[in-house]
């Protein structure tokens, strides 16, 4: 089937069209700067090559109608007509406790995806409105939503309730949700069909390290814990969030600088992590050429962050009564070699050896642990837009 994957953000749009029989990847581009005047998308050529036009795009409805346009295009494009399409799969960011799968878009789905507004207020309205504008554009066409919270619906209560008076948990579903799900179940799949053991028996840690970054702890396949939260600001240092902090940091910044919940938001969420903390950038390739220079500031950031990847690793070893399988993925997992290396090599604790010479891959599915180590450490790219059209390919089929 050919599946039309999209993931909706408030300015822009990312799109895959996948044949989600044989994984090809028939088309990708994405729009940006929706409702600016200097909007303008970008796609791959089927020769590879990637081209660029601008184009007045005043709302998501305009841009997903050029996305079509693109794709239709009679010499560039990979189908003929839209007709072809057989369903649209939508990322969808929060599905609170409502979702812990993936499902057919009905009404009933539209209403509680809104219903998540509050806990997701950048995410889901741009998901919503993604989800309409394909309603509109294609009105028999069957749509999916697929849940970066669905995986961790699994976490036991003792891992997903916050010490707070319960009745927040009750009366505004105030709880660990975690994010990622959809790489955190493709990878520790992928890690076991690749390594050919049984996903039912591994104790698996999934480090999904890019721009954000989550950890989680992988039962028998099921999620037992995961470092983001309600949102996905808790956990890990990233590029710009702030992960783990005192919340009475947070009270105290409030009354210290005299800024309200925007300007707070815009703190934790833009100005933090190891942007904030390095001054320089949120990019890890900028902060390994800063520290070359003997950037100090650049040093103590990049520390941060790996010391922060270890505590967790090393509390979900705890949390899983031991680890069988480590995986790293993302733009930081899949590329940053020498901080694997640093990583894995402070891992001996557990049982884990390291074979440097694996280690050099980028990007490709690699056991990076030595042949005697314990506990196998693995790099598998991960594939969120797979999972999404192979989703919402069994749900049209039914
Ligand atoms: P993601 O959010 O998964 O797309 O990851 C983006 C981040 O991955 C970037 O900010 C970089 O820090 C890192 N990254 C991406 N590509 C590379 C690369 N080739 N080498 C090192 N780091 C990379």
């Amino acid at each position: 089937m050919k599946i039309l994957v999209l993931n909706n953000g408030s300015s822009s749009v990312k799109y895959k069209l996948i044949d989600s029989d044989t994984k090809a990847v028939l088309a990708e581009g994405g729009v940006e700067k929706i409702g600016l005047p200097d909007s303008f998308l970008k796609f791959k050529k089927p020769d590879g090559s990637k081209q660029v036009i601008e184009v007045s795009m005043p709302d998501h409805k305009e841009a997903i109608r050029q996305v079509f346009k693109v794709l239709t295009d009679p010499k560039d494009g990979a189908i003929k007509s839209v007709e072809e399409i057989d369903a649209v799969g939508h990322r969808v960011v929060h599905g609170m406790e409502y979702f812990n799968k993936s499902v057919l878009i009905t009404p009933d789905v539209i209403e509680k995806i809104k219903e998540c507004y509050p806990v997701a207020p950048l995410h889901n309205p741009a998901n919503i409105i993604g989800i309409e504008a394909v309603t509109e554009l294609l009105p028999t066409t069957p749509q999916a939503a697929v849940f970066d919270t669905a995986f961790h619906q699994t976490m036991p209560a003792k891992a997903y309730m916050y010490a707070l008076p319960y009745e927040y948990y009750e009366k505004y579903g105030i709880r660990r949700y975690g994010f990622h799900g959809t790489s955190h179940r493709y990878v520790s799949k992928r890690v076991c069909e690749f390594l050919g053991v049984d996903a039912a028996k591994q104790k698996i840690i999934t480090c999904h390290i890019g721009n954000g970054g989550s950890i989680a702890a992988i039962d028998g396949g099921k999620c037992v814990d995961t470092s983001m939260g309600l949102t996905p600001t808790e956990g890990l240092m990233m590029g710009t969030r702030v992960g783990d902090v005192d919340p009475g940091t947070l009270v105290y910044l409030m009354e210290r600088l005299n800024i309200g919940a925007e300007e707070l938001q815009e703190i934790i969420q833009k100005k933090s992590g190891v942007k904030g903390v390095s001054g320089i950038s949120n990019d890890m390739r900028d902060i390994e050429a800063a520290i070359a220079e003997g950037n100090e500031r650049a040093k103590v950031a990049l520390d941060m962050y790996e010391y922060r990847i270890l505590k967790y690793i090393g509390a979900y070893a705890a949390a899983l009564d031991g680890v069988d399988i480590i995986v790293f993925t993302a733009g930081v997992g899949e590329n940053q070699c020498d901080l694997r290396e640093r990583i894995c090599k402070h891992l001996g604790y557990l049982g884990v050896t390291f074979d440097d010479e694996a280690n050099k891959v980028r990007g490709e599915e690699v056991v990076i642990s030595a042949p005697d180590s314990k506990v196998k450490v693995v790099v598998i790219p991960t594939d969120e837009e797979l999972v999404i059209a192979e989703d919402t390919a069994e749900l049209v089929k039914g």
